[in-house]
């Protein structure tokens, strides 16, 4: 049991001043596995003071120094990998391997990067007669989600110290262990007091707080669309810089020369990894109409290589992170049926021997048009649509007729059609034949997927204002 209920204020675990807890419950048993308090303003405008306190002296200090700071961490952070990896699967339900190979080395790999972005990062530039420089943004709230618990904090995080900005940072309250991991493996690597600062919290109470505290000069909010809206709106009322990252219903268009094995693989991983609680899923698939029957075939003999199962046993796929989220997939689940989908695997229930733990049936619903609304909607869980297309042109409409552009995937072999769908969808990352992650590359949304963007220099420069200087010679 992990009694965590406190908050990390000013380089140190303070109580909270409320008494409200909340517990946290492993999804995978249904069993309480901690509790931790829900702050309050009065938390929230500590950590704020604290942070204001540390701006001066932590946004004046050098490249060098930052780059060494982030290379500290990364080091102290590959040091608790063993509780990362146990935390995230008792929180998330994550099967071990995931966590290990995806959720911890994402939160390693974002530290590494921003280090090795600063190397070759210029704060000052000379533009004709002028200096440019790259000023630090002040303090930055951030707001994250459940379900990637250390590569989303990890990305925000490592682009703030980057650029220099001390941080109040608000995990969501159902996977809020690893985040807190975070406070001791920066105190170890050396960070200064105030940089940092951990209010856990509800989004009403704590989230809100931030999006709209007048001390806050920048808010990263990575979450649903609904909730990006209402920090939008908090932030309005003081002109506060927001990043959003929101979700998705990305396409994944297969090419009528690609291989059928390949497809069906790529698709069934997008269900099953992080059981499909993934904002660029690929879950909705564009096959050529004639390769629909070798394709469900192909899914039907690949997706129970995937089995559902206990996140601790080798192999298995993990259940929905929570009761909430097991409904709301439920619901879009008997909505394709009533929309007159075909289930091609899966339905709604839980998987046979699994009553225990919110374990959902991995879904795939073939004889889907776009317009239905598992077509439309994010569902966030393990359920996909494929549908089927005659033309490239056609393929590439469908794929945009979304009101997300978060990614894009495309399969087959033509270098010059990869090209043209790669330019074509309107999305913020396009990964062509299940192309590896690059943490330099950036990452976000288009349309209704976002504001901005993480990962590498483009993170960075969120956290940064310019500041233009005329007329002293250079
Ligand atoms: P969510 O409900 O929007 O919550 C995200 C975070 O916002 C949580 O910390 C939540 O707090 C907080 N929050 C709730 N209400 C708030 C408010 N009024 N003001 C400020 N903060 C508030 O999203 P979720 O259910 O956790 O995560 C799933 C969603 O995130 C999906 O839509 C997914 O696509 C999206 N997502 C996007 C990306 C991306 O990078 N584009 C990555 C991952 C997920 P609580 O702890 O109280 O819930
Ligand atoms: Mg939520």
């Amino acid at each position: 049991m992990r009694n965590y209920l406190k908050h990390y204020i000013n380089g140190e675990w303070v109580e909270s001043t409320g008494s409200e807890t909340m517990d946290v419950v492993n999804p995978a048993t249904e069993e309480v596995m901690g509790r931790i308090s829900l702050g309050t303003q009065e938390d929230l405008d500590k950590a704020v003071q604290a942070a204001r306190a540390a701006f001066p002296s932590f946004s004046k200090t050098t490249k060098e120094y930052r780059i060494e700071l982030l290379e500290k961490i990364a080091e102290e952070y590959a040091k608790r990998k063993d509780d990362i990896i146990e935390v995230i699967t008792e929180e998330l339900g994550a099967p071990l391997k995931l966590s290990e190979n995806v959720h911890y080395n994402m939160g390693y790999s974002h530290f590494k990067q921003a280090a090795e972005e600063l190397r070759n990062f210029s704060f000052i530039e000379e533009r004709n007669k002028s200096t440019v420089r790259k000023e630090t943004i002040g303090v930055s709230g951030l707001i994250t989600p459940w379900n990637f618990p250390t590569n989303q904090t990890a990305t925000k995080i490592a682009s703030a110290f980057a650029a220099g900005s001390p941080v109040i940072l608000k995990p969501a309250e159902v996977t809020p262990f690893a985040a807190m991991m975070l406070a001791d493996i920066f105190e170890a690597a050396g960070l200064p007091k105030g940089v940092f600062n951990l209010v856990n919290g509800s989004g009403e109470g704590i989230g809100n707080g931030i999006s709209s505290h007048p001390d806050i000069d920048f808010v990263s909010f990575t979450g649903s669309g609904a909730v990006g809206q209402k920090v939008m709106e908090n932030a309005a009322k003081t002109i506060k810089k927001v990043a959003l990252e929101l979700g998705g219903k990305s396409p994944m268009i297969v090419l009528d020369d690609a291989d059928v094995t390949k497809a069906a693989k790529a698709a069934v991983n997008h269900i099953t990894m992080n059981t499909g609680q993934v904002c660029t899923a690929a879950t909705r698939v564009l096959i050529p109409k004639t390769m629909k029957a070798d394709f469900e075939a192909k899914v039907k003999e690949i997706l129970p290589k995937f089995p559902v199962g206990d996140p601790k046993e080798e192999n298995a796929s993990g259940p929905l992170v929570s009761e909430k989220q097991w409904n709301t997939v439920q619901g879009y689940i008997q909505k394709g049926i009533d929309e007159g989908a075909t289930l091609l695997t899966g339905g709604t229930g839980k998987p046979d021997g699994l009553d225990k733990g919110y374990f959902a049936k991995q879904t795939v619903f073939t004889d889907v048009t776009n317009d239905m609304v598992i077509a439309q909607e994010e569902i966030f869980g393990p359920v996909s649509v494929v549908i089927t297309y005659d033309t490239l042109e056609e393929a590439i409409e469908i794929a945009n007729d979304t009101v997300y552009g978060l990614a894009g995937y495309v399969i087959g072999e033509d270098p010059e059609t990869l090209e043209k769908v790669a330019s074509s969808i309107r999305a913020g990352q396009i990964r062509v034949n299940n192309a590896k992650t690059d943490f330099s590359a950036p990452f976000g949304g288009y349309k209704q997927s976002g504001i901005g963007r993480e990962w590498g220099d483009f993170g960075i420069e969120e956290y940064l204002e310019a500041k233009a200087v005329l007329g002293i010679p250079s």
